[in-house]
């Protein structure tokens, strides 16, 4: 990574009025660094991954809203955990039901930004047969 001057950051530490002098220069730069390379749509591509529930709704607006601050767009919301249809089970359809209606507040809210829908899976997401299969849903079949 390169050593350059800080341009005048966004950020103060309440510690120090030298920046140059900073105890957090060295954070400062990698900082600036992570701001290029994530704001650099030809480098970076955000999702959002919430589940139909308020508080990670809310969560993710707080997020996105920071994230437009910084110059970061999101391209893609993923609604993850999804129930997946299933009439015989009285416990599935209802939390079905409620999270539609959150899936309706999320398509709202995110108007403009391409929304994915992710379903539960039986087992926990972990190792690279699980993740691909993840992948062929979001890249693929969406
Ligand atoms: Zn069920």
């Amino acid at each position: 990574m390169k050593k350059n001057k800080p341009k005048k950051m966004e950020i103060d530490c309440y510690q120090c009025e030298d920046q140059s002098k900073c105890c957090r220069f060295g954070a400062w730069i990698d900082l600036e660094e992570a701001k290029k390379i994530l704001s650099d749509p030809k480098r970076t591509e955000f999702n959002l991954v919430l589940i139909p529930e308020a508080m990670s709704i809310l969560e993710s607006e707080r997020a996105l809203h920071t994230l437009k601050e910084y110059g970061i767009s999101v391209n893609n919301i993923i609604v993850n955990q999804m129930v997946p249809e299933n009439p015989s089970c009285k416990f599935c359809s209802e939390r079905r039901s409620h999270q539609q209606e959150r899936l309706k507040e999320i398509q709202q809210k995110f108007n403009g930004v391409k929304i994915k829908k992710l379903e539960a899976f039986k087992e926990e997401v972990n190792g690279v047969d699980a993740l691909k299969k993840v992948a062929g849903i979001l890249y693929i079949k969406s």
